[in-house]
């Protein structure tokens, strides 16, 4: 079960979308140096279709729905981005730590994937020395780095 912490629409964490980003709790990472250390609690809001559908309803604006966490059940993740695109026709991106894509999810019902725990010392998606990976998904399945467009000329 996926449960969150809290929500906003923001514009930077998919480059050219407004994004409904639900922030998950229960994160089973630990990366050194979180920023985001209420996250690793197991409590909040159930995230689920009826939760999901009252956020986009009351943010019908909003181009793309994105999972920021949730590596701890990646399965849900993946059924809850295609219920996103299904019902409503939005894009969908997730914000995973882990190293590498969950093997258990349809990489079709996501528009964007990040990956890459956070290093300190690598510093986040913004950095060029990042270890982190932003994906955009092609209608084929296959796989485009995007994380450069983080980067300031
Ligand atoms: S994945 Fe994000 S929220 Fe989870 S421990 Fe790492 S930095 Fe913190």
């Amino acid at each position: 079960m996926l449960r969150f912490h809290n929500y906003d629409i923001v514009f930077a964490e998919i480059p050219n979308e407004v994004s409904l980003a639900v922030n998950i709790t229960a994160c089973p990472n630990r990366c050194k140096g979180c920023h985001s250390l209420w996250l690793w609690k197991d409590e909040g809001h159930i995230l689920d279709e009826e939760a999901i559908s009252t956020l986009i309803g009351e943010y019908s604006d909003i181009t793309c729905f994105c999972f920021m966490g949730g590596d701890n059940d990646p399965k849900q993740v993946n059924d809850l981005a295609r219920f996103v695109k299904n019902k409503f026709g939005k894009k969908t991106a997730w914000y995973s730590g882990k190293n590498s894509i969950d093997k258990n999810i349809d990489i079709k019902n996501f528009d964007f994937i990040k990956i890459g725990a956070y290093i300190q010392e690598l510093g986040p998606l913004k950095e060029r020395t990042t270890n982190q990976r932003l994906y955009s998904v092609k209608t084929d399945g296959d796989l485009e780095d995007i994380t450069h467009l983080f980067w300031k000329k």
